[in-house]
Parts: structure tokens; C-alpha cells; sequence
């Protein structure tokens, strides 16, 4: 105040929110998200249904799906969607752990501030259990190796567990498998695996267990001219990355013919350019021919008198993947085509997938690009399978690159909370609630597990706890949610990478943190909806939305 004036440093309409009311809001619209997706966490979880504005229909049981399709307004909440993201992209699966998780810490923190315990204390404190919490889960961590491939299915089985997958989920594990063993990388001592080298292609009609895995690529395309082939076998394959047409001049120019055989001879030369074309194509040893821009269509007529296959318009990243599947080198010059730079595959054939043709590059030596088709009833259920298989690809490569497991159905989590108790007791002072609430708060996890199957929660957890503790407590146990019985996850083979559990807690942690840290919500004035965050309680948008759900 400057004379009685107040200074007025924001622009009119700004609304602003500080200290415990901004905080209370901030982790209440974060708690409302990890409700919406709690009820959809483990094997029996449910589905959600959603229905976009244009009346689209999404059903699944997957986090980060459910998560990216509902409209979220307020900012903190958007944080929290932040997190399912980056658990998506960085492991594919355990995003729902991870939204419940920072949900639940949030809670706990709640519980103190409560207390008067101030959040920079909660914040430290959730750090360093958070850290201790890592280091003790990758001492219970197992080894795995590429070459296991039956360990490698039980994980990929363990993250399409809950899917509506049906009974296809043993044949989805083996294809998950075997598709990212053929596309792993060497990389020093270990693998790489970039996922984007298996092309997934999906066709509804057929039943889920018609979903197969090509050693080779499908294009979802059919050849230029129906006087070609259908089918090649011993295919030598061209991969050119320039057009089969005559080229346009880049400055318009006009040609005056005042005589007609002045024409023909014009018409001639276009004619023997392209024969020409042809006749490289032909000269390599070529029987297919995969070009990424346009093919003419006299180009196409002499291809397919010479009997050879040819695809135009193929993308940039198909073209790769073909590369990567086939040996073949991508040549843009038709002029420097030889022998060497074909690829080579069993088949290339033209075959009909439900209404429609697709090409099917087989049986190639050693790909390192393969393919999948998905198969399935409907629509939506080729969209879940396709979820499915996108959890279990994933998880696998990330297996595969660290070499590291843990047993999961909420037998880690349950460890970790009873070290970290352990452990804060060691540390003392006001941090020791905070490591405490971060113990209880992975608690979550087995209960959730435990309610969703319709068990007792309190029952299960008890039950679990005696199972840990003591001298021959079993670090693996956890809760077998279709029997209710506490069993040892390594034996049932309940396994998910390391990494997945890892990002869960850091991320959980970090975005719990940082909503703690926010005491003061300046929200600039935003159209005619009122500002996210402001004062009055729960945004428009957020209120109703677990009862939505
Ligand atoms: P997320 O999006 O976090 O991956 P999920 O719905 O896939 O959520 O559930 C994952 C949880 O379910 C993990 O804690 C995992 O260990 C557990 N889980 C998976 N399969 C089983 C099973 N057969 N029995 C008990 N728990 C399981
Ligand atoms: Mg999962």
C-alpha cells in the first residue's frame, strides 16, 4: 500500500490463489485423476467407456489411454496426466501405477500438512525415500536374458493380463516375443530395440487368435497394374526412393510443335526414357520393385510385361523397414542399381485381408524389421488388442535392454514399504513422517490389487505383511487376485521389467513433489470459463469427474 493505494501488479480478471487453499486444491484435482483410473488397475480391473465429442467410442482398461482421450482442465491434473505420458513412452505399460501411486502421495502428504508439517520437510522426505526406495528395488531385481524366451513371454503375458485380450494372450506373448528378438539390436554388451521397427497393420474380421507375425513387412497396399503377378516367389527387390516418371521442369516452358512427326518423335523420347527406367529395373535382377513416389503409368505397363511386382507410394519409414527386413539398400538413382543393393525375400505376394488387398513381403533371412497383423472381431476389439500388444512390446524390449525383472502383483511395493519403514526410523526428525507416509503410501498398489478382485483389502494386507516379514519372509510374495491367495510372484511368474516399477515411483514422486512445492496458483483471466485452479473449490470439469467414470 503506497498512501492507502493498493498496488495492483496483476491484469484485471487475473484470479490468484495462495498458501494452504492453492495446495488443497491442487492435490485434490490430482487425487480425482488417480480415482478415475484406480478402479481399472490389475488383471481384474474394469474397462472404462469413453465417448469422445464426435461420438467415437474408446473401451479399455488402459491408463494412458483413458487418461490422453478425457479432457482434463486443471493444471495440476494436467501434471498428472504428464506423468502416465512419460511412464507410456518410456516403458509402455505401468501407468495407471504410477497416476495411483502420486495420487495416493499426495494423500499422505495431505495427512501431514494436516499436521503442520511443512511441505519442504514432506518433499525431502519423499526424496530420499524415493531413493532408498530404488536402490532396494533393484536388490530384489532379477536377471533375464534375451535368449530366455519363456521368461521374456511371462512378462509380456504379466502386462496384457486385464486387457480384453480373450484367450489369444499366450499366441499375442509369443508374437510380442519373437518380433522384438528378430528386431534387437546389438549394442556393446547389450541390445537396443527400437519398437518402431515392428509395423503393426490391423484388419478387423477374423477372430484375435488370427493375429499373426510376419518375418518379412505388409504394406497396406496393392500393385500398379493387375497384369502383374500376384505372387513372386525367390523375390529379388528393388527399393528406390525416386519416381519412375519423367521429370517436370521446375520453370514452366513451352514446347511449339508446328509438325506432327515432331510430336511423335516427342512422344518417342518420353516412351524410351521410361523403357528405359524399366529396363534398369530389369537389368538388376529385380522381380519387385518398391518405389516411394509415383510410377507412370507406361512405366507400370512395361513393369508388368516384364513380369515384375511393383508398389508405388510406399513411405519414407516403410521403405526403411523394408530395407531392415529384406537386406535390399535403398538406391535413389535407377542409374547405380545393381545386383547388390536387392533385397530378398521367400514371397511377395498380393493377398486379400478382409475387403481389401494388401502386399506381403515373407520369409525373409533374418529380418530385422517383421510385422503385425492384428485380427479381431470388431473395430474395437482390434483397437485393445492393439493396446495390448503395444504394452507387451514394449515391456519386453525394455527387459531386453536393462536385462533386469522384478515379480509384481504388489509384491515389490509391499517390500519396498516395509524397508522404507525400516529405513526411516534410521533417518529420525520430521523427514521420518514423511519417509513413513511414502512407505504407507505404496500400500496402494496390493490394495488396489486386492479391491478391484473384490477381495478384502485390510484381509490381503495383513495377509501379505506376515508373508514379508520376519526371517524367512519371501521378498516376492504377492496377491494371487484371482484366488485371493498369498503366493510367491517369481514362482507364478508374475514379472515385469525393472524399469517400469523404477519410473513408476520416480515419476510418482517427482510430480508429487512438485504439486507439493506450488503454494500460489496465478491463473491469467481465460476466455469465458472461469480460471483453472481459482478460488471456489474444484474447477468446472473436475468436480463431477471420478463420479463421471
Ligand atoms: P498399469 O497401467 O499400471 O500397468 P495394470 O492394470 O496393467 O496397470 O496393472 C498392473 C498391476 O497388476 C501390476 O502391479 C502387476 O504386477 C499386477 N498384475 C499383473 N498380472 C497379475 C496377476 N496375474 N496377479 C496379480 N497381479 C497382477
Ligand atoms: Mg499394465
Amino acid at each position: 500500500m503506497m498512501g492507502g493505494q493498493p498496488i495492483i501488479i496483476l491484469k484485471e480478471g487475473t484470479e490468484r490463489q495462495r498458501g494452504k487453499g492453492a495446495q488443497s486444491n491442487n492435490i485434490a484435482a490430482a487425487k480425482a485423476v488417480a480415482d478415475a483410473v484406480r478402479s481399472t488397475l490389475g488383471p481384474r480391473g474394469m474397462d472404462k467407456m469413453l465417448v469422445d465429442s464426435l461420438g467415437d467410442v474408446v473401451i479399455t482398461n488402459d491408463g494412458a489411454t483413458i487418461l490422453k482421450e478425457i479432457d482434463i482442465e486443471h493444471p495440476a491434473a494436467k501434471m498428472i496426466v504428464e506423468v502416465s505420458k512419460t511412464q507410456d513412452d518410456e516403458c509402455g505399460d505401468g501407468t495407471t501405477t504410477a497416476v495411483v501411486l502420486a495420487g495416493e502421495m499426495l494423500k499422505k502428504a495431505e495427512e501431514l500438512i494436516d499436521q503442520n508439517v511443512h511441505p519442504t520437510i514432506i518433499t525431502n522426505g519423499f526424496r530420499q525415500a524415493s531413493t532408498e526406495a530404488i536402490k532396494h528395488l533393484q536388490d530384489i531385481a532379477i536377471k533375464v536374458d534375451l535368449k530366455d524366451e519363456k521368461t521374456l513371454k511371462d512378462v509380456a503375458m504379466t502386462a496384457m493380463t486385464g486387457k480384453s485380450v480373450g484367450n489369444a494372450k499366450e499366441h499375442l506373448a509369443n508374437i510380442a516375443v519373437k518380433a522384438i528378438t528378430s528386431v534387437a539390436d546389438k549394442d556393446g554388451k547389450g541390445y537396443l530395440v527400437d519398437v518402431s521397427n515392428i509395423k503393426i497393420e490391423k484388419k478387423h474380421g477374423g477372430a484375435v487368435s488370427d493375429t499373426e507375425l510376419i518375418e518379412g513387412l505388409i504394406l497396406d497396399k496393392e500393385k500398379v497394374h493387375p497384369r502383374m503377378p500376384v505372387k513372386i516367389a525367390n523375390a529379388k527387390i528393388a527399393l528406390i526412393n525416386s519416381a519412375l516418371e519423367i521429370k517436370k521442369t521446375e520453370i514452366d516452358a513451352n514446347i511449339q510443335i508446328r509438325d506432327p512427326a515432331q510430336l511423335q518423335q516427342f512422344m518417342d523420347e518420353e516412351e524410351k526414357t521410361l523403357k528405359g527406367m524399366v529396363e534398369m529395373v530389369k537389368k538388376s535382377g529385380a522381380n519387385v520393385l518398391f518405389c516411394q513416389k509415383g510410377i507412370d503409368d507406361l512405366a507400370q505397363h512395361y513393369l508388368a510385361k516384364e513380369g515384375i511386382f511393383a508398389i508405388r507410394r510406399v513411405t519414407e519409414s516403410d521403405l526403411k523397414k523394408l530395407a531392415r527386413a529384406t537386406g535390399g539398400k535403398i538406391v535413389t538413382n535407377l542409374k547405380d542399381l545393381t545386383k547388390a543393393d536387392l533385397g530378398s525375400a521367400k514371397t511377395v505376394e498380393e493377398r486379400k485381408v478382409g475387403d481389401s488387398e494388401m502386399t506381403f513381403v515373407t520369409g525373409c533371412k533374418d529380418p530385422r524389421s517383421v510385422s503385425i497383423l492384428i485380427r479381431g472381431g470388431t473395430e474395437h476389439v482390434v483397437d485393445e488388442v492393439d493396446r495390448a500388444l503395444h504394452d507387451a512390446l514394449k515391456v519386453v524390449a525394455v527387459a531386453i535392454e536393462d536385462e533386469m525383472i522384478v515379480p509384481g502383483a504388489g509384491a515389490p511395493e509391499l517390500e519396498l514399504s516395509l524397508r522404507l519403514r525400516d529405513y526411516a526410523s534410521s533417518v529420525g526428525g520430521r523427514e521420518q513422517l514423511a519417509i513413513e507416509a511414502f512407505a504407507r503410501a505404496l500400500e496402494i498398489i496390493p490394495w488396489t490389487l486386492a479391491e478391484n478382485a473384490g477381495l478384502d483389502s485390510i484381509d490381503v494386507l495383513i495377509k501379505l505383511k506376515a508373508a514379508h516379514e520376519g526371517k524367512k519372509g519371501n521378498k516376492y510374495a504377492g496377491i494371487d487376485v484371482f484366488s485371493g491367495d498369498v503366493k510367491d510372484m517369481k514362482k507364478a511368474k508374475i514379472l515385469e521389467p525393472l524399469r517400469v516399477k523404477k519410473q513408476a515411483l520416480e515419476s510418482a514422486t517427482e510430480v508429487a513433489n512438485m504439486i507439493l512445492r506450488i503454494d500460489d496458483v496465478i491463473a491469467s483471466k481465460k476466455g469465458a470459463g472461469g480460471p483453472p485452479g481459482g478460488a471456489g473449490g474444484m474447477p468446472p470439469g473436475m468436480g463431477g469427474m471420478p463420479g463421471m467414470m
